[in-house]
């Protein structure tokens, strides 16, 4: 394609708090419309706003987890303008002086180091929502519920870095794998608690002007984020082929139709009229409270997917798959403990787990199979006791009756034979009854090596351990040569 796109992601982010920014109503979700409301987040006459400081250090939490200058001085301004889910006619957001700015987030995405500087992290509150339809006179009315009115999020602005719509997906997902490692954000798209904002434009390949910009909002998943700037990148392209010129806009991604629509012609900063919030003071943080919030950070994705390299051998997407999930990555370290094989533990998280996660939705959070119980599954099958294939079965049982490994191999007597004094029995008789590819065997066609396993493995069902088969095997073969 003769032009290149060039995205920068704006995300909201709604900050793990009890209550709300400005007032002590419940941040709950799913509670029966407007019964989250006070006077504060309604916007009623006098009624004066007081700062969540949980919301703030999560905020600042995001900041220092985006390697942000957190300022030690930050300004809650007013955004005015009218909106019916937005009772006062302003939203209190910061502007001018945002909480912290110059951050950059530097990740592996497939090898390659990619690097997305982050221009600005601010607080602001929710609106409240307008709800279109599920009423009998929806086609007439529209409903209102304040429940989010004043719910604290942090609004996450990166620069112009991102080069094509799937790197700003994969993006995307990394920023919220580091949201929920650093406690921040529960990660729920659907409930509206992670939502993207795209800016996109295209440029002729090789030239470094930036193009003019169209906003695609509310974007709430990370699909829809890649489906959405695909459109707009092969629709802005083809205006400009034409001879035209992009409009300066706002549009909204069409999820039914495939496609963008426009919303508005772009909204400047001045048309906001944002000033100082008489009510609020400047949000003043001590250096050293600051610092005190960077030493507490867990550990976040990328390093850990790097450890996970290093220290376990994993390929990059296994351990970016895994440190991501900031569960999946706690029980993947301690099941690869216990198994004391990282390789198998990752391989069977993300095979026969995951599955299983993925067709039993009513188990997610509560599944049977602890990690020590399926690194002790994994002992069994690296000590020769059972087969791979036994293995899958145990698996499953584990998953469905919670009961130990040990305990079903033994129900079952899946154990394979790895008893060596048994097995030669076996394995002398089958030289015994086999001459002709003993002989061959000696003569040097060692190919029917596979053909007398295969005879031990028939004589014992399949239980015998085949690598110990196979050790039997040669040495009997080779031991007797020279007699
Ligand atoms: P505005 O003044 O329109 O609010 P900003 O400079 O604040 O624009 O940037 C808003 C978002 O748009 C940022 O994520 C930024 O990276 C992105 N952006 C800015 N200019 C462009 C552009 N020409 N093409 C694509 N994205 C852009
Ligand atoms: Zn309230
Ligand atoms: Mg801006």
């Amino acid at each position: 394609m003769p032009y290149e796109p060039v995205i920068g992601l704006e995300i909201h982010a709604q900050l793990l708090t009890e209550t709300k920014i400005f007032c002590g109503c419940s941040t709950a979700f799913g509670a029966p419309p407007n019964s989250h409301v006070c006077p504060v987040c309604l916007g009623l006459p006098g009624a004066l706003p007081v700062l969540n400081q949980r919301a703030v250090e999560h905020a600042v939490r995001t900041a220092l987890a985006l390697d942000c200058t957190v300022h030690e001085a930050s300004i809650f301004a007013r955004k005015n303008y009218f909106y019916p889910d937005l009772p006062k006619g302003y939203q209190i957001s910061q502007y001018e002086e945002p909480l912290a700015t110059d951050g950059c987030v530097e990740y592996l995405d497939d090898g390659v180091l990619r690097r997305v500087r982050i221009m600005r992290v601010h607080m602001e509150e929710d609106a409240g929502k307008s709800v279109h339809d599920g009423f009998p006179d929806s086609g007439r009315k529209t409903y209102l519920d304040f429940n989010r009115s004043g719910v604290p999020l942090v609004e996450i602005v990166t620069q112009p870095d991102l080069r094509s719509p799937s790197e700003a997906s994969r993006f995307f997902q990394r920023l919220r794998g580091t949201l929920l490692a650093a406690g921040v954000n529960d990660g729920n798209m659907e409930e509206g608690s992670l939502r993207c904002d795209a800016n996109v434009s295209v440029r002729p390949r090789g030239t470094a002007a930036l193009g003019i910009k169209v906003e695609i909002k509310n974007l709430n998943s990370f699909r829809f984020v890649e489906r959405a700037l695909d459109y707009e990148v092969r629709r802005q392209s083809a205006v400009l082929e034409n001879g035209g010129t992009v409009l300066q806009e706002t549009r909204l991604w069409d999820v039914a139709g495939g496609r963008t629509v426009s919303m508005r012609s772009k909204e400047e900063a001045h048309d906001y009229r944002y000033f100082p919030d008489p009510d609020l003071p400047p949000l003043v943080l001590a250096p050293d409270w600051i610092a005190g919030v960077q030493t507490a950070l867990p550990e976040l994705p990328e390093a850990r997917k790097r450890r996970f390299m290093a220290d376990h051998g994993l390929p990059e997407r296994d351990a970016a798959l895994l440190a991501d999930d900031h569960e999946l990555a706690g029980f993947f370290e301690e099941t690869a403990a216990a198994a004391k094989n990282p390789r198998s533990a990752a391989n069977w998280i993300m095979g026969p787990l995951a599955h299983r996660k993925k067709s039993d939705t009513s188990r997610v959070g509560r599944e049977p199979v602890t990690p020590a119980a399926l690194g002790a599954l994994i002992r069994l099958v690296d000590s020769g006791t059972i087969s791979n294939s036994a293995a899958r079965d145990v698996f499953e049982r584990m998953a469905a009756t919670g009961e130990s490994p040990d305990a079903i191999v033994e129900a079952e007597g899946l154990s394979q034979i790895g008893d060596a004094d048994e097995l030669q029995v076996v394995v002398r008789q089958t030289l015994a009854q086999n001459p002709a590819a003993v002989t061959k065997y000696r003569a040097g066609k060692t190919g029917t090596l596979g053909f007398l396993v295969g005879r031990v493995m028939r004589a014992t069902d399949g239980q015998a351990n085949p690598r110990l088969v196979n050790e039997l095997l040669k040495s009997a073969l080779e031991a007797s040569e020279g007699e």
